[in-house]
């Protein structure tokens, strides 16, 4: 069976207390759930927020850490700084990085490369722009952003990868691909990494979806066969509404 997890990526959003107050009311309505629970955190308060959450079902992970081991490079985050404070998973590939901060599926690969170089788990998000599905290119943006960030891992690798499908038009938008949609997507996902690795990985990695999930259609689009979960950004921002995703599992 596959691992379900509804993950909770917090951006740029929640100062200290805030976070405390959050991961509080997180700790005390968490439900009875099969499913994984992730929080994503800012770095600055990553340490406080494993401290908070020792011994409980809520794993925090990192949004972004740069490739390299260290040095001269200001103003980023290593994996040895990460795993140093408990961190054992990290987000990359985001289409906000992608966006604005110019990564490329070359540099993730090396950022993933890294990684699972530091014993720590990836949820590597990737997905098209509107753009790409109004051409209809949008399986072969998708196919290319999976195979040249991914495919270059032996298949051991895939026991630490959780595929996050994000299409770029339906993050914060309020506009939700369709569970047709996001199962279309998840089964032609899953079908690549079948023809590259064959069935035991295809079947056992996770893949969520990440857009525009909200407590009212997480359940719809959580019960399609090839969709694993979801990555949520402005609805893991309020307990209720975070709770009430985790309950639609
Ligand atoms: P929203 O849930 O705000 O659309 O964001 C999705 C996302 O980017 C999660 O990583």
């Amino acid at each position: 069976m596959r691992q379900k997890i509804v993950a909770g990526n917090w951006k740029m959003n929640k100062n200290a207390g805030q976070t405390q107050e959050l991961i509080t009311e997180l700790l005390q309505n968490l439900p009875q759930t099969e499913a994984k629970v992730i929080i994503a955190p800012t770095f600055v308060n990553l340490a406080q927020a494993v401290n908070q959450t020792k011994g409980t079902a809520i794993e925090v992970v990192a949004q972004n850490m740069h490739q390299a081991e260290g040095g001269a490079f200001t103003g980023e985050i290593s994996a040895d700084m990460l795993t140093n404070i408990g961190i054992k998973t990290v987000i990359l590939g985001h289409s906000e990085r992608r966006a604005y901060f110019h990564e490329t599926d070359a540099l993730l690969a090396n950022k993933v490369d890294t990684a699972l170089k530091h014993e720590m788990k990836v949820i590597f998000c990737f997905g098209e722009e509107l753009k790409d599905r109004q051409d209809k290119q949008h399986f072969n943006v998708v196919e290319y952003q999976l195979k040249d960030a991914l495919f270059h891992l032996g298949e051991d690798a895939w026991k630490n990868i959780i595929l996050a499908y994000e299409p770029v038009w339906a993050i914060g938008t309020g506009e939700t691909a369709s569970p047709e949609q996001a199962q279309e997507m998840h089964k032609f996902i899953r079908e690549t990494i079948l023809e590259r690795y064959g069935n035991d990985v295809a079947e056992n990695v996770s893949i969520l979806y990440g857009g525009s999930v909200k407590p009212d259609n997480a359940k719809e689009i959580f019960s399609q066969a090839d969709v694993d979960g979801g990555l949520i950004g402005g609805a893991s921002l309020k307990a209720d509404d975070f709770v009430g995703i985790i309950n639609g599992i």
